[in-house]
């Protein structure tokens, strides 16, 4: 199959979910794979298996596993091999899983289990959830499309992860091999500084335990009330800095970001990604929008609007479960599966434009295709 195939069909497992029935799952169960989801869970349904994180077609297509059970897209298991089934466009693709990482079952010197501290995306991103709390909820304004509570509704996590946990699991994954990039974000902090302190800490002390001059890979919070803590993030020697928007048109970021509107202000995200350029450089400096929320036009817009100022734009896909589609309104609905193709191709061309590189890379990036945009051109 042609790899434009093979993308068209990463594209539809994540719009649609994948279904897996309970014949396969069972078979699942007992793959030599990793089943932790740390934060966000994407899953349509909720499920009591455990499912894998992720699954890899040829050529290395990484694709994150939202569990659906109304979706043409299914995992099958024939002749002792997995396979991703897409029954409306007939086609039949040989799948792997990754395994699950040695350091995984590994103990911190607190005794906590390494899986519940950081875990693996792709081939070698580390995902870092400092805290799997946020303040908005608290503020009862949540993003109407988080999910961030099902980490503790459904998961196995450490929900705020002290220094020594986080940069001893750190040291072992990367003596495994395990550490291309981070991705260290969190749900908002209450504190003035929106936890990039802590983070700071928790990098200087990774850089000072294993020889690290730069930590690749991007830290993601809310903008600081205060802007000298960008200049702080920044000394403490990580590579991107994320400012996520979400949504770019004005109305409905304060309709379904009521906290972020409330006690950020978009404003304020402007001057901040103004100052994080400065400080970081053109390229550095990251914003994800959640895709699916706002006409494609303004979306557009907003990427272009970002990318002028140097900050580069980056793209979740939305799913909608009970709870979230609750929260955004029963009347909501995620607009057809093109709408998702000419955004990519739109973003693919404002890249070109401004020279930048997509966020992460190809093989980690579980959620979204920012690299491929050039397929569907
Ligand atoms: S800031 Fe919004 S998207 Fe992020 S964790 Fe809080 S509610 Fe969720």
């Amino acid at each position: 199959m042609n790899k434009k195939d093979l993308i068209e069909l990463k594209l539809r497992c994540l719009y649609y979910g994948i279904y897996i029935n309970e014949e396969t799952m069972n078979k699942l169960q007992k793959v030599d794979t990793h089943f932790v989801q740390g934060i966000f869970s994407y899953h349509i349904q909720d499920i009591t298996y455990k499912i894998p994180h992720e699954f890899i077609m040829e050529t290395g297509i990484v694709t994150q596993i939202r569990y659906n059970t109304e979706s043409p897209c299914e995992i099958i298991y024939e002749e002792e091999k997995f396979f991703i089934k897409d029954k409306e466009k007939n086609i039949k693709v040989n799948i792997k899983f990754p395994r699950a990482p040695k350091f995984y079952e590994k103990l911190t010197s607190d005794g906590t289990k390494m899986y519940k501290v950081i875990q693996l995306a792709g081939k070698d991103c580390l995902k870092i959830y400092t805290s799997n709390y946020c303040e908005f909820e608290k503020l009862k304004s949540v993003c109407k499309f988080c999910t961030v509570d099902s980490s503790r509704r459904l998961q196995d996590v450490v929900y705020n992860k002290n220094l020594k946990q986080i940069v001893e699991t750190f040291k072992e994954a990367k003596e495994e091999g395990y550490y291309g990039h981070v991705m260290i974000t969190a749900g908002t902090y209450p504190t003035e500084d929106r936890g990039l302190v802590f983070i700071s800490e928790v990098l200087n002390e990774i850089r000072k335990e294993t020889g690290l001059d730069k930590i690749y890979g991007s830290v993601s919070t809310v903008p600081p009330k205060d802007m000298k803590y960008i200049e702080t993030i920044y000394n403490a020697g990580i590579e991107y800095l994320t400012f996520n928007l979400e949504v770019y048109d004005e109305k409905l970021f304060k309709k379904y970001c009521p906290g972020k509107d409330k006690y950020i202000g978009r404003e304020h995200y402007f001057k901040c990604y103004e100052r994080a350029v400065e400080i970081f450089g053109a390229g550095k400096v990251r914003s994800n929008f959640v895709a699916g929320i706002e006409p494609l036009d303004s979306l557009i817009e907003g990427f272009e609007v970002l990318a002028k100022m140097g900050v580069v734009p980056t793209v979740t896909m939305l799913s909608l479960n009970e709870k979230n589609q609750e929260n955004m309104g029963k009347d909501f609905k995620l607009p057809d599966i093109e709408y998702y193709k000419e955004l990519y191709k739109n973003l693919e061309l404002i890249y070109r434009k401004y020279n930048m590189k997509p966020a992460w890379c190809e093989k980690c990036r579980t959620t979204s295709l920012e690299h491929e945009g050039k397929y569907f051109l």
